[in-house]
């Protein structure tokens, strides 16, 4: 029995996982659920799967919930605020954390996760473009188990050759290069002179997954991709001319290993984050997901195309932070994230969105990225500057 904490319980990866522990129970308990506001929900996972420990970050929510709960007779405790994240994140009563909370809210619970040494199933990408130097630290030294549930990620890793060990550095294992898959998000075919009119509605209306507000625009700029590429030299010790991102619409192959001798590995599935979630629950066993099997002669076709930066320039400036190293990428994530909000409130337009961003990376000044303390101020400067730009 493992028991499990979810860090960002009642959004798509969390609802995502608590399906496939469901499916579990005598592999599974669940130790703690985490949410940011959301009470309703929150209230129905906790009458479900009866966490030990429940937290809202905020009080007001917290103190909401405490009140249905004690209701209704359950014995789910419920704390609040940011401590309380990091608190359960460390618990020794946990085996496995899940970092699903969205942005770089994620990153000080994750974090501590890292350092309580426990098997971090890794959805929240934003904390790894902040700090990924420190952070892949953290995790060797407390031998903490690092397991990439986005998709793209967990295709490599399941393509790598010694998938199954534990390790975070591919250089010597005679690959050329890893392949990141992009459907290409709702814009791939749009005339590009109408991009400056899309709304928030047409944005987060992803054709092939069902996802977070903030997670659907950035794939519809392609800076999900983007911060993919970082995500991937951080996690399998390779160089941005080694990691390729290629158009492949139909999201059936999820990412690719391209080796020296010639050979393609790839994997595929249906489009569900069920699957990768699942596959780092279980690894190294393999366990029921939920999901339907992949029906290739209804798929029918595969097709692949190149991803252009005029259409996509967010891809091109993620790339360049990354060449610049320190915290630029934390530069780039905290922009990012100041304009993907203000688009969602209809202050800037979708093409904004990229000028924003290589504005801050332009004006912000990136500094080394070996302490947290860094990382932080230059992620508030980032957010400040954005900030101005948008209002
Ligand atoms: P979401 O918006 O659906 O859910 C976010 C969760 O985080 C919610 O539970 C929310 O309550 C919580 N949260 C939000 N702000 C918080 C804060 N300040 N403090 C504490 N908790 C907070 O997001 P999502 O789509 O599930 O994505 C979560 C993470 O997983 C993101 O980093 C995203 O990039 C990554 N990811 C998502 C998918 C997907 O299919 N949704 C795929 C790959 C990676
Ligand atoms: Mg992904």
């Amino acid at each position: 029995m493992k028991a499990v904490t979810i860090l960002g319980s009642t959004g798509s990866i969390g609802v995502s996982t608590l399906d496939v522990l469901s499916r579990h129970p005598d592999k599974f308990s669940v130790y703690a659920l985490t949410a940011n506001g959301s009470v309703d929900t929150m209230f129905e996972q906790c009458q479900l799967h009866q966490p030990v420990i429940a937290v809202m970050l905020e009080t007001n929510a917290a103190e909401q919930l405490q009140h249905k709960l004690t209701e209704a007779g359950s014995q789910t405790q419920v704390l609040s605020g940011e401590a309380a994240l990091e608190q359960v994140a460390a618990s020794a009563d946990t085996d496995y954390v899940v970092a699903a909370i969205v942005g770089a809210a994620g990153l000080m619970p994750t974090l501590a996760a890292a350092r309580a040494g426990k098997r971090i199933l890794l959805a929240n990408k934003e904390a790894l473009v902040m700090s990924g130097a420190l952070f892949m630290h953290e995790v060797q030294q407390n031998k903490a188990t690092l397991l990439p549930v986005d998709s793209e990620h967990n295709a490599i890793w399941q393509c790598m050759p010694v998938a199954g060990e534990q390790r975070y550095n591919f250089n010597d294992k005679g690959i050329r290069k890893i392949i990141l898959t992009a459907s290409g998000g709702p814009f791939r075919d749009a005339d590009l002179s109408t991009l400056e009119d899309v709304t928030p509605e047409q944005a987060v209306a992803h054709p092939n997954w069902s996802m977070g507000q903030k997670i659907s625009v950035d794939s519809a700029t392609m800076m999900n991709k983007g911060l993919e590429v970082i995500e991937a030299h951080w996690l399998f010790g390779l160089q941005s001319d080694q990691i390729d991102v290629v158009l492949h619409r139909q999201s059936i192959i999820h990412s690719m290993v391209d080796y020296d001798d010639g050979s393609v590995l790839a994997q595929m599935g249906n489009p569900d984050m069920r699957t990768p979630i699942a596959n780092t629950l279980a690894w190294p066993e393999r366990i029921d997901s939920g999901v339907a099997p992949l029906d290739l002669v209804q798929a029918g076709r595969l097709d692949f195309s190149e991803a252009d930066f005029e259409r996509f320039p967010c891809l091109r400036l993620a790339y360049q932070a990354l060449d610049a190293g320190g915290t630029s990428t934390a530069i780039l994530n905290a922009a990012n994230e100041v304009a993907v909000a203000a688009f969602l409130q209809r202050q800037i337009r979708f093409t904004d969105i990229a000028r924003v961003i290589e504005q801050v990376l332009n004006e912000v000044a990136a500094n080394d990225a070996g302490s947290l303390q860094q990382i932080l101020a230059d992620d508030a400067a980032a957010r400040r500057h954005a900030e101005a730009l948008t209002r």
